[in-house]
């Protein structure tokens, strides 16, 4: 049924290599499906790197009545600990209250809900907490906060590397046999048939026309470009951009906690420790109209983020402080609420076609945090439509790559690294199986230590790391390697990029064509 062999149609081609395009890359190989995804830039170029990196049920939608997500992203939260322990961790969030906010009764319910929405094995319940001496003990956010802030609740919800579970989601297709195309464009589609006719751009600037059984539309906020240059029907279904944006200053408290800090005009900010000497603000909620592409913070964001934070500290926040920042456009399904804050943060997918129609799936809205779950109703809407059964998902209990650890135990398996590799520098093991969890092996190899990984450009990123980020996880450039596979960006010396770019140059460009597919990770 499935699985034809190129260069006939492939069952799907996905347009995307954001969070949604990879994951449902992942769900549809392990089906049995023939994909093809193409991105036109790197993996998680636009929002899926942009984000806050939480995994998270999102406690604020409580108050819009978004309980089906909430539910959904709840139960997500500790199967997505599970499926990668290396790049999700739980992190506690510490949420300072006083008479002016929301009353404690209603925050007092709304953690409760939280608590009790899903099943919870691994993340500990919410309680309250005084930020001064008392029964309780005190909280460390004791000596951050303003005197004045003396009680609060702190309750559990997880980190992400989001631009990794990218990655790893698109490493997991490749391996079940989905080629992943970056630096690839689609620039038209049409039916002819029963198929599309897709005219894609490569990366070597030329042309492939590649058929499809069914067009998979998760180009995030471009999803409306891509309807509205095809033929198609989507019922109308329409799409909001919002832009957000976040900070990145010098860290401004030890622990390993994260703040939620509610504002005058409602909207809550987080306060996140960020790799290891960082503390990473945001977001905003801001109505956007230009090309998501150029998206960039604005200096009132910066401003608003600094404020939202030194309302509560001890020590304010400046807008010279900012070390750097990014800002992403999030694809809302449009549902016609008034302000940015308030549009649904779920999803909605949209499916036409069928019978002498090709079919095509639009994805709107969604969150890092439910990609797995969006991926699975995606494909139980669309296979029905193709003429085939779903089948059962599969996705909850494998693994990501990497991610097989005995237990899903990361410390553990961070121990036992560290005991069998003497040489090398804790700190450098820690960052190595934080981002690669069991494939670390891969990159450490039979070496000693750092000295016989090859070249190190900086930050102790060595010539044999690098090679496995240009080999298995479509790592093209410096900008990829520093910042979207790592944030060793905020750590090397002046100086890294240029040698990377020069050893990318040397070393791989000449050796791997344009347009090459990877092989599998
Ligand atoms: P994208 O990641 O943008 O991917 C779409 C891809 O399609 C792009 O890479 C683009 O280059 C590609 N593309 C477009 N057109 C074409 C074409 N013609 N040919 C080839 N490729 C094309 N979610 C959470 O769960 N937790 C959070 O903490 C969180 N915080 C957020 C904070 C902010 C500020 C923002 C903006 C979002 C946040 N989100 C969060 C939401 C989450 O980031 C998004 O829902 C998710 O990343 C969207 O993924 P996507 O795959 O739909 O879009």
């Amino acid at each position: 049924m499935f699985g034809s062999a190129q260069p006939g149609p492939v069952d799907l081609l996905i347009i995307g290599g954001g969070i949604n395009g990879a994951g449902i890359a992942r769900d549809a190989a392990g089906r049995g499906l023939s994909v093809m995804l193409v991105e036109q830039d790197d993996l998680a170029s636009h929002t899926s790197s942009a984000s806050t990196k939480l995994v998270h049920g999102g406690l604020r939608y409580l108050e819009y009545y978004e309980f089906r997500l909430v539910r959904e992203a709840l139960m997500e939260r500790e199967r997505l600990l599970t499926m990668a322990p290396h790049i999700i961790w739980p992190l506690q969030f510490v949420l300072p209250h006083s008479k002016a906010q929301r009353p404690a009764w209603m925050v007092r319910a709304g953690l409760f809900l939280y608590d009790h929405l899903a099943r919870r094995e691994r993340l500990p319940a919410s309680r309250a907490v005084r930020f001064c001496s008392g029964p309780t003990g005190m909280h460390p956010a004791s000596s951050v906060l303003q005197a004045h802030y003396r009680r609060g609740f702190t309750y559990a919800d997880c980190w992400v590397e989001d631009s990794r579970l990218v990655v790893l989601n698109a490493m997991d297709a490749a391996s079940r046999g989905a080629t992943i195309r970056t630096r690839t464009k689609l620039i038209s589609a049409h039916p002819e048939g029963a198929v599309w006719e897709a005219e894609i751009q490569t990366a070597g600037g030329g042309r492939e026309t590649v058929t499809a059984r069914a067009l998979v539309n998760a180009a995030g906020p471009w999803v409306g470009e891509i309807l509205s240059a095809k033929p198609v029907r989507n019922d109308g279904k329409t799409m909001r951009m919002v832009k957000g944006s976040h900070i990145i200053v010098k860290r401004l408290y030890e622990g390993h906690y994260a703040f939620i800090l509610q504002n005058p005009d409602k909207r809550i900010v987080f306060a996140v420790p960020y790799e290891q000497d960082f503390t990473l603000i945001g977001t905003t909620d801001i109505p956007y109209t230009d090309d998501p592409a150029t998206v960039t913070i604005s200096p009132e964001e910066t401003l608003y983020l600094s404020e939202s934070v030194s309302r509560y500290f001890r020590i304010p926040v400046t807008p010279a402080q900012v070390v750097r920042s990014y800002s992403g456009v999030r694809p809302l399904y449009d549902d016609h609420a008034k302000n940015a804050a308030a549009v649904t943060r779920d999803y909605v997918l949209d499916v036409t076609g069928g019978g002498s129609q090709p079919a095509l799936l639009s994805v709107f809205g969604g969150k890092i945090t439910t990609f797995r779950k969006l991926a699975e109703h995606a494909l139980e809407k669309l296979l029905p439509v193709m003429g085939s059964e779903p089948g059962k998902g599969w996705t909850s209990s494998i693994a990501l790559p990497g991610g097989d650890m005995k237990n899903a135990d990361f410390e553990s398996y961070l121990a036992s690294i560290i005991a069998n590799h003497p040489g090398f520098p804790e700190k450098y093991l820690h960052r190595l199986v934080r981002a690669y969890g069991t494939r670390a092996l891969q990159i450490l190899g039979q070496a000693a230590s750092l000295a016989d990984l090859g070249e190190e450009f900086g930050g102790h990123l060595t010539a044999a790391e690098v090679d496995y980020l240009v080999q298995h996880e479509w790592a093209r450039t410096a900008e990829d390697i520093l910042w979207r596979r790592s944030k060793l960006a905020l750590h090397v010396p002046a100086g890294t990029r240029e040698k990377l770019t020069a050893y990318l140059a040397a070393t791989h460009n000449a050796a791997i064509p344009a347009n090459h597919e990877m092989p599998t990770g």
